[in-house]
This record gives structure tokens, C-alpha cells and sequence, in this order.
């Protein structure tokens, strides 16, 4: 099914929102362990004046690292920008040192939480049976999951990527998500922070994979938000963005300018 956007680009496959005539893209930043009160401040207001000036080309996220979450919610209340964590427990409370809840991301007014990002998985050696958790919580706590799945580049190499992807699928997808409550976002990990992307090709081909694997076994197909991140850039948004299944992008480096995440914003179809 096709939806006409609000530049009047056609998008297919992508579910409206009640009330609404086509789902706009989302475009994520993930700010990772970077910014200081006195940027961060800078980074989500100047966002702000810019979303509010021009709205509607697409729903519009920051993760900023935890200890700038208030900063950043103040600086783009009156805005609609999301927030969101970058992480969270999957438990509600308790001991565990060093974790923040998703219900206590809700409780400071986050609306997203990123799991299972290719840099937890690593660095922290998260599996999929972890990130699901993670991702149920999120829901337990009435936010949006955005779940990160991606091949290595040996694995691309080796050809295992749909092997590996549809295994995080399976493995790390909330039971009871929906479209509405989940969000994946396909993230090559060698494409992370390099400035290399896969082709146009390989990017549809693989959404398509994803789209159809997350019908299969969770029921989340068509009306499913589908990212795309890795070396997401002003320069290279805008084919990206129209590729056929690609419902937004979850950006790093490029979104910790205004510059450079509001090229990425307008660069929407
Ligand atoms: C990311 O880490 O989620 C990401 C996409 O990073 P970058 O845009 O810097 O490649």
C-alpha cells in the first residue's frame, strides 16, 4: 500500500496513523557518550527552534547519554522532539549498579529507548535474549523500543548476513510489540562510524528481509518502521531515505550538529 508524503513523495508500504495520510519517517540521533551539559543544551535547543520553525518532515529523536537527559528534555520541551535512552534494565528497580529502569526513562518524560545496539553487544556482550528483555521493558513502561539488528562485516563477508540478522530478529523482538510500540533499526556494524554504507541494492534487500522475517514471526510486517543506520549523512540522506522500505534513519556522528541532523531531517521525501 502506498501513502503520499508530505512533500508528495510516494512511500509504500508503510501503515498511516489514524487520522493521518502517510506515516512520516523518523529520523533518531544517537548521541552516544558524547556532549557536555553546555552543548548538549545548544545541540537539542537549536533542534528545537529548527523543528518548530519547520515542522512535519519527519518525527524527530534524541538519545542523549543519561546524566544530559534533563538538560535536553528542558531544552526541547514546546518542541516535538522525542527523547529517549540509549539503554535500559530490563528489570523495573532493584540492584543493579550503574543501569537505568525504562520506567524510569518514562517517569523523566523519555518517549524511545534504543536496545541492543551494536555497541552494547560488544562492549557488553549482550545477547539477543537480554535485548529482548530490555525491549519488553520498554513496553512495560509505555515507550517505544528501537531494536538494533546488524551483521558484522565478516559475516557480511561470508555471506551470513540474513543468517545472522534474522537470528537477532528472532531472538530479540518484545512479545506483544506492534508496529506502533517497535521500531528496528538495521544497523550494519561496519558501517557504524566508518563513512562506508551498502549500496542502495543491499540496503532494500536486506529491509525487505527484515520486513518479512519480523511478519513471520512476530506479526510485525507492514506497518512496521524500518531504519536504516550506519554513516547516515547530510550528503547521502536523501538516497537512503527513498529507498523502498527505508522508514528513517538512526543517525551517530552526523547528529551531534544541528547542521548536519537538520540536513538529514530535510533531506526527507
Ligand atoms: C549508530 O551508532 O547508531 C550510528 C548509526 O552511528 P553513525 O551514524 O555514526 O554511523
Amino acid at each position: 500500500m502506498a501513502y503520499v508524503s508530505k512533500r508528495g513523495a510516494t512511500i509504500s508500504g508503510i501503515e498511516p496513523r489514524t487520522g493521518e495520510t502517510h506515516m512520516a519517517k523518523l529520523i533518531a540521533g544517537n548521541w552516544k557518550m558524547n556532549g557536555s551539559v553546555e552543548s548538549s543544551r545548544a545541540l537539542a535547543g537549536g533542534l528545537a527552534e529548527k523543528v518548530k520553525a519547520t515542522p512535519g518532515l519527519a518525527d524527530v529523536a534524541i538519545c542523549p547519554p543519561g546524566p544530559l537527559m534533563r538538560d535536553v528534555l528542558t531544552a526541547v520541551a514546546g518542541s516535538p522532539i522525542g527523547v529517549g535512552g540509549q539503554d535500559c534494565h530490563w528489570n523495573e528497580a532493584g540492584a543493579h549498579t550503574g543501569d537505568t529502569s525504562a520506567a524510569l526513562l518514562a517517569d523523566i518524560g523519555c518517549a524511545y529507548a534504543i536496545v541492543g545496539h551494536s555497541e552494547r553487544r560488544a562492549d557488553h556482550g549482550e545477547t539477543s535474549e537480554q535485548v529482548k528483555a530490555k525491549a519488553e521493558a520498554v513496553l512495560s513502561a509505555g515507550l517505544v523500543a528501537i531494536v538494533c539488528v546488524g551483521e558484522t562485516e565478516a559475516e557480511r563477508d561470508t555471506g551470513q548476513t540474513e543468517t545472522v540478522v534474522g537470528r537477532q530478529i528472532d531472538g530479540s523482538l518484545p512479545d506483544g510489540g506492534t508496529p506502533k510500540t517497535v521500531v528496528i533499526a538495521y544497523e550494519p556494524v561496519w558501517a557504524i562510524g566508518t563513512g562506508r554504507t551498502p549500496s542502495l541494492e543491499e540496503i532494500a534487500a536486506v529491509h525487505a528481509f527484515i520486513r518479512a522475517r519480523a511478519q513471520e514471526s512476530y506479526d510485525l510486517g507492514e506497518g512496521l518502521r524500518l531504519l536504516y543506520g550506519g554513516s547516515v549523512k547530510p550528503g547521502n540522506a536523501a538516497e537512503i531515505l527513498a529507498v523502498e522500505g527505508v522508514d528513517g534513519a538512526l543517525v551517530g556522528g552526523a547528529s551531534l550538529t544541528v547542521e548536519d541532523f537538520w540536513g538529514i531531517i530535510e533531506s526527507c521525501p
